[in-house]
C-alpha cells in the first residue's frame, strides 16, 4: 500500500515541480499566476500536450514545436527533482503521527527551496515574495506540530543574525539583504542547533567545493561573485531529509 501512496507522491511531485518552473518564470517576469504557458522565446501558447512533465520535452527532443529552439533544461530538472524529493519527504513522514502535518509543511519547504535555487542561481536575485509568505506559514505549521515558540524565534533570529554579521563585515560585498531573510527562513524551519548548523555546515561545504572547482578551472575570478541562495537551499534539503540520520551518525563518532 505504501508503494501506491509513493508512486502517487511522485505523480503530486511531477506536476508541483512543472508548476515551479512555470511560477518562477512569472515571478520574474512579474506575470500572474493565472494564463496559459508559453514559449518564452517565440511567446506561442503551448498546448497541454506538450506541457506534461518530462514527457513532453523527451517528446519534442527538448525544443519548442513551433520555433524548435531549445528549452531549457531546467524544465525537465526541476520537475524530476521535485518528484524524487516529494516522494523522498513522503517516505520519511509516513510512520510519523503527526503525518499530514508534517507532509504538508515539508513539500511546502521543498518547493520553496527548489525556486529559491533556480531564482538565485540564474539572476542572483532571491525572491522575497516565496521567502516572506512561506516562513510565516512554517512558523505556524512547526507550532501546531508543537515546537516551542521561544526554540522558532530563538533560532529565527540566530539564522537571521549569522547572515547580518557577514553582511556588516564584509560590508555588503559578500552576500545580499535576501541572504539574512533566508537565514531567518532556515532557523524557522529548523529550530535545533543541530540542524540548523548543518543546514548551513552543508551549504558552506558545498560552495568551497564548487568555488576551489571555478577558480582551478578559471571560470570565475577571486572578486567574481557567487550567489549563496543556492548553496543554502542545497543544505536545506540534505537537513530536511537526512538531518536526523546524519546528525545521529555524528553524535555516535563521540
Ligand atoms: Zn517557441
Amino acid at each position: 500500500m505504501n508503494y501506491l501512496f509513493a508512486s502517487l507522491a511522485t505523480l503530486i511531485g511531477l506536476l508541483i515541480g512543472s508548476f515551479l518552473n512555470c511560477l518562477i518564470w512569472r515571478l520574474y517576469k512579474n506575470e500572474t499566476i493565472t494564463g496559459r504557458s508559453y514559449c518564452p522565446k517565440c511567446l506561442k501558447m503551448i498546448s497541454w500536450y506538450d506541457n506534461i512533465p518530462l514527457f513532453s520535452f523527451a517528446f519534442l527532443g527538448g525544443r519548442c514545436r513551433h520555433c524548435r529552439k531549445k528549452i531549457s533544461w531546467q524544465y525537465p530538472s526541476v520537475e524530476f527533482l521535485t518528484a524524487l524529493l516529494f516522494m523522498l519527504v513522503f517516505l520519511k513522514n509516513s510512520a510519523s503521527p503527526d503525518f499530514s502535518i508534517l507532509l504538508a509543511r515539508d513539500w511546502l519547504i521543498v518547493s520553496s527551496l527548489m525556486i529559491i535555487f533556480i531564482y538565485d542561481l540564474r539572476w542572483q536575485l532571491v525572491p522575497m515574495l516565496v521567502v516572506w509568505p512561506v516562513t510565516g506559514i512554517i512558523f505556524l505549521l512547526n507550532l501546531l506540530l508543537g515546537v516551542s515558540l521561544y526554540s522558532i524565534i530563538l533560532f529565527g533570529v540566530i539564522g537571521a543574525a549569522f547572515f547580518l554579521i557577514q553582511y556588516i563585515v564584509t560590508r555588503k560585498k559578500g552576500l545580499g539583504e535576501g541572504d539574512i531573510w533566508l537565514g531567518l527562513l532556515l532557523g524557522v524551519t529548523f529550530p535545533t542547533a543541530g540542524e540548523l548548523a548543518l543546514s548551513l555546515c552543508l551549504a558552506y561545504f558545498l560552495g568551497a567545493i564548487i568555488g576551489v572547482f571555478l577558480l582551478t578551472s578559471h571560470k570565475k575570478e577571486w572578486k567574481s561573485k557567487m550567489a549563496l541562495g543556492p548553496f543554502l537551499a542545497f543544505g536545506a534539503i540534505i537537513t530536511l531529509i537526512y538531518g536526523q540520520k546524519i546528525i545521529s551518525w555524528y553524535l555516535g563518532l563521540f
